[in-house]
Parts: C-alpha cells; structure tokens; sequence
C-alpha cells in the first residue's frame, strides 16, 4: 500500500491540464500579474504562439513568439494545426498551435494565455472544457491613466488611444468565468492562485481518479464482513 502523503501527489501528477486565459484593459495590470503568477507556480507555462512577422530588438524565438515563414503558416492552417490564429489579409499572421498546448496539458501542466476576447471564442469552439476564462478590471478609468503614464513605455498619443479602447475592451467582461478588480497586485495574485487551485481539482482534470476508486473499490470489497 502507498504511504498516504504518495497518494495526495500522484494524483496531483496525474491529471489534465486546464488552459488559463487573461484578458484585461490595456493598463489593467495583467502583464504585471501574469508574470507574478508564473514565478510562484512552476507548473503553469506561457504558451508562446508563432507569428509570420520578423521579431523586434531583444525578441527571442521560442519565448516571445516562434517565428515563422509564410509557407509554414499556409501548411498549419491546411492541417488545421491552430487552436486560434489572426491572419490579417495585409500584416501580420499569428497562431497558437494545438501540438504545443497539448504537449503541456496533457501531462498535467497548465498553460496561460494572453488572448483577447476573439482569442478566447475561437479556443472555447476547439477546446471548451479544458478553459478557465480570467477578466481583470481596473478600479477605475483615472488609476488606469495613471498606471499607463506610470509605466513609461507609451507615448502621450499611444496612452490617449489605449484610453479610447477602454469601453469596447470593458464590454467583453461577461463572456469570462472569472473577473477579478486589480486593485493591489499581491491580493490580485492571491486570489488568481486560489481559482488555479480550485481548477485543478475538478473532477474531470483530476484523470488518476478512476484508478484509484477502483482502488479503493477492491480494498472495501476485501474488507466487507
Ligand atoms: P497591462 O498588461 O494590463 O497593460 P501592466 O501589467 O503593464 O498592464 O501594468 C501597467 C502599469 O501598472 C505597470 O507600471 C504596473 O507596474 C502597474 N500596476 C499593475 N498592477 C497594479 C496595481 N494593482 N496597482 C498599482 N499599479 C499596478
């Protein structure tokens, strides 16, 4: 028989892996949070898509994006290789490719995404019981002004357009499982932790179950008087 403590940590290891997708308003904290996430929970893994574009200064393939030709991408979409993909007619093409999510989930790792709300329709289509569907929402419109400016990475231009996507982004926050307000980062990150818990456990990712009742099942059996 297995010591007690085997059991709690085989089943943990033996399970499917959910899919974590974020969305938030640009300036929300989602980036912020995300990375605090993924540094406290080594099962969780970003899921890095592929893009046709070049990569930008200090990009690197395999983290950011996997870089890509067009021919490349033209065979993916024949094979139907994509979970979700954007493929502008003139810019850009971009895909999260269905081999590199499931190497993970499979083995019972988790996966995070950085998925808008078209993202998350074309994924739930391919895969609906393997999502859990996060929204992040400021506390209000002023702090998000405030936390774009703060950031320092846009122009006074770029933080005025971002300002003036806010209600169209904000309008998707029903489509979601979960929404949070980011109103302090370590709280956000807690209460985040404990919906990946709660995830983790449901009945259907938890797929060492079987074997176990049938376990459990023989042993009772033995012991019926
Ligand atoms: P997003 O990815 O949603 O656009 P970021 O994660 O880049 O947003 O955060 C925007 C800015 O706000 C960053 O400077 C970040 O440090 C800050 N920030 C994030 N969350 C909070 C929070 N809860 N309180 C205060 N500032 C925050």
């Amino acid at each position: 028989m297995t010591d007690n403590a085997d059991i709690i940590n085989h089943l943990r290891n033996v399970r499917r892996g959910a899919m974590f997708i974020f969305e938030a308003p640009s300036g929300t904290g989602k980036s912020t949070v995300i990375k605090e996430l993924m540094k406290s929970d080594s099962n969780l893994k970003f899921s890095v898509s592929v893009t046709t574009r070049t990569p930008r200064e200090g990009e690197k393939d395999g983290v950011d994006y996997f870089y890509i030709t067009d021919e490349q991408y033209d065979e993916y979409l024949k094979q139907g290789a994509f979970y979700e993909y954007v493929d502008s007619q003139y810019g850009s093409r971009y895909g999260t490719l269905k081999s590199e999510v499931d190497s993970f989930i499979n083995v019972g790792q988790d996966v995070v995404f950085d998925m808008d709300w078209m993202g998350l329709r074309q994924m739930k289509e391919k895969a609906p019981d393997d999502i859990v569907s996060i929204y992040m929402l400021p506390p209000s419109i002023k702090e998000v002004r405030r936390r774009l400016i703060d950031r320092q990475t846009d122009s006074i231009e770029t933080i005025n357009k971002r300002m003036n996507l806010l209600r169209d982004k904000m309008s998707h926050w029903n489509e979601y499982d979960y929404v949070v307000v980011n109103v302090d980062v370590a709280q956000t990150v807690e209460t985040i932790k404990e919906i990946i818990s709660a995830e983790r456990m449901k009945r259907v990712r938890q797929t060492g179950l079987a074997d176990f009742v049938k376990k459990l099942d023989d042993e009772a059996k033995g012991n019926e008087a």
